[in-house]
């Protein structure tokens, strides 16, 4: 994906600072050190240019933005036309090309050229007036911090056009009687892009009897790159290769990148998928058991975001309120991306399911500052909860608890945490990232037009109660 810098001008100045403008704007962009690159597309100088670059950028199926600044004023009205057409991600970078104002060197020929000061308050009006979702960054294009802004809205916005054309296969319904999993998937096509639908169980049992024993055997080598285990339990970490190569044809011959199963539909395989679900997370796909199609979206679009980063879904599970801590676990599918030291496959029995003993990667999380995030839909309209917290290295060793697991401390405190998570109408299920930034989710909920409840240091249970009575002012209820 690729990023379109548009510089705002008009012809008021006469062509040599134009021609200085254009020159500052290419510096100005290859300058930019980011994740996603910045192409320098125009300086545009009419509502003509405005509105042809717009509708390039909604047509490209590269762009995944557009960064604009005006270097010199670059009266507004001019851009409506082309802004009310534009469909892509906007950012509004406010900067200036020198940093600080030269003695000597300033007339009124200078202030004229570099005037963003008071260009970009133009620019920023017609943003404001046409109510238009945008990210505004300001400072000096130089400065890392400034660069890490703009960073952060890059995957945001790559997340975006990734969940615009995101597909969600489902094995089997939610389970039954669960509240929090189920939601609205035509709101949910309208609003965030994904299309969810279900596949027949059979149908998988299917693809998983037709996989070969090479394509098993080819499976198998790269488990052993990534992960331990004993030759004892090769034919039931065979099995887990079947299902997950069934799974993943599906996915692919749907051009899925997320998927959810339930513990309640096997009909026809032998154990519930552990290590295949895992594994399948670890290439990338998103996932949501029990049916949660939401956890499993969104788990896709944060690894769009981060695609070599470390998230996965997750599940609160227990608590230690004498340390403080919430155990995070689930029955079997964390992601090995998020593992503090080399994995471990296992078997063991698992109650649930009444399946055969399946086999699992075990392993400990990594320490360190994350994010628990989890979807909602409140009636109406999707809520994401973003609530930091800072994952330590589990203070026991469990040795009758063989799956993966770790443990955390939410903000702003472990109690006020839990409340405001419960108020909020948190799930049990989230993804867990120890990526995204406050900005990344912001610019990601602004831009998609959902509602975003943070939960951090600065959170009070009154300030909480008070934003999500103002959500339903704002969102309707
Ligand atoms: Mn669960």
């Amino acid at each position: 994906m690729k990023f379109w810098f548009i510089t705002g001008s008009q012809f008021l100045y006469g062509e040599e600072t134009l021609r200085q403008v254009e020159a500052d704007s290419k510096i100005i962009v290859e300058g930019l050190k980011l994740p996603f690159t910045v192409e320098y597309k125009i300086t545009a100088k009419t509502e003509a240019e405005i509105e042809k670059v717009m509708r390039e950028a909604n047509y490209d199926d590269e762009c995944a933005g557009v960064i604009t600044f005006c270097h010199t004023f670059s009266p507004s009205k001019m851009w409506i036309n082309g802004l009310a057409l534009l469909q892509k991600p906007w950012l509004h970078f406010h900067t200036q090309f020198n940093e600080s104002i030269p003695n000597e060197e300033i007339d009124m020929d200078y202030m004229n050229l570099h005037q963003s000061a008071h260009g970009d308050r133009e620019h920023g009006f017609i943003g404001a007036r046409l109510r238009m979702p945008r990210a505004v960054v300001a400072g000096y294009w130089k400065d890392p911090a400034v660069q890490a802004k703009i960073a952060d809205w890059q995957r945001a916005a790559v997340g975006t056009i990734f969940s615009k054309s995101l597909k969600i296969v489902r094995f089997g319904d939610n389970m039954r009687e669960v509240a929090v999993t189920e939601g609205d998937k035509i709101e949910a096509q309208l609003r965030l892009g994904w299309q969810v639908n279900t596949w027949a169980v059979g149908d998988l049992v299917k693809e998983m009897d037709a996989v070969t024993d090479a394509e098993i055997d080819a499976l198998m080598k790269e488990y052993a790159e990534l992960y331990d285990f004993d030759e004892k339990d090769t034919e039931c970490i065979r099995y887990q290769a079947r299902e997950e190569l069934g799974i993943e044809r599906i996915l692919v011959h749907e051009g899925a990148k997320a998927f959810s199963n339930t513990f309640e539909d096997l009909w026809g395989m032998d154990q519930l998928p552990g290590l295949a679900t895992q594994h399948l997370m670890y290439k990338g796909y998103g996932f949501g058991a029990e049916g949660d199609w939401k956890t499993a979206g969104l788990g896709a679009v944060i690894k769009a975001m981060y695609p070599d980063g470390h998230s996965s879904f997750m599940e609160d599970y227990t608590y230690d309120y004498k340390q403080e801590l919430i155990l995070g676990a689930h029955m079997l599918e964390v992601d090995p991306r998020i593992a503090a030291d080399r994995p471990r496959i296992e078997v063991h029995h698992l109650g649930i399911g009444k399946k055969k003993d399946p086999a699992r990667i075990v392993f400990e999380g990594m320490e360190g500052k994350a994010k628990a995030l989890s979807l909602i839909d409140i009636g109406g309209r999707f809520r994401l909860i973003a609530q930091d917290i800072t994952c330590v290295k589990p203070f026991q060793t469990m040795p009758n608890l063989p799956v993966a697991r770790t443990m955390w401390r939410p903000e702003p405190s472990f109690l006020e945490g839990l409340e405001c998570w419960i108020i909020a109408g948190g799930a049990h299920h989230t993804v867990l990232s120890y990526d995204i930034t406050d900005q990344t989710v912001r610019d990601f909920t602004r831009i998609m037009g959902i509602e975003l409840v943070t939960i951090d240091s600065s959170t009070t249970v009154t300030g909480l109660e008070r934003d999500l009575k103002l959500g339903d002012v704002i969102y309707g209820r």
